[in-house]
């Protein structure tokens, strides 16, 4: 294989190390996230929307604010091709029953369950799948902290934070890979060695 190719094949590896949940592997950190939600949200006041519309009213204030446009800007600049809709609508789950799961996303509009999904928690994670973390990895998590710590509270931030680092997930700047240069230099040094 020559070192062009090769390069490639090591820049996809990286993303994927760097952010397990992403596209392309499984979303083998999504249970580990839950629990550390599940902690948090028992240690934290968690406002409830009166109903659907409601919910969407604070999504709107959400849209229209200086942190939802950074993010925004971030995901695009990260990657085009993942980018969902800019402002989704909210919508009531058909059935309502409060089993299941408290909310949903395909990216384009937000499904929450009345019964217990009407939440600005549920809301704020929600809305982070939609800036293009469709998983629970690494890029969703630094950006739901960000989301966290805008719009419920620094303190918030900080313990969904210790809750994440308790269990090992990170949820910082993914590491930059290597450029050609120095990945073809260690390639060679292996290279050698290996004779
Ligand atoms: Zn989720």
């Amino acid at each position: 294989m020559n070192y062009g190719l090769r390069y490639k094949t090591y820049l996809l590896k990286h993303e994927q190390k760097q952010n397990r949940g992403a596209i392309g592997s499984r979303d083998s950190e999504r249970l580990k996230c839950y629990r550390a939600e599940w902690s948090f949200e028992s240690q934290v006041d968690n406002p409830v929307f009166k109903d659907i519309k409601d919910a969407e009213r604070y999504a709107k204030k959400i849209y229209k604010s200086k942190t939802w446009q950074k993010l925004w800007e971030r995901s695009v600049n990260l990657d085009v091709s993942r980018i969902m809709a800019a402002s989704p609508p909210i919508v009531a789950k058909q059935r309502s029953s409060g089993r299941g799961t408290m909310g949903h996303t395909n990216g384009f509009s937000v499904t929450l369950d009345t019964k217990v999904g009407l939440n600005k928690y549920t809301l704020l994670h929600e809305l982070t799948h939609c800036l293009g973390h469709m998983h629970h990895g690494r890029s969703f998590r630094k950006t739901l902290l960000d989301m966290v710590g805008a719009f419920m509270g620094a303190e918030e931030k900080k313990l969904l934070k210790a809750e994440f680092k308790k269990r090992k997930l990170a949820c910082g700047e993914a590491r930059k890979p290597m450029d050609y240069d120095t990945w073809l230099a260690s390639v060679k040094r292996m290279e050698k060695i290996r004779g």
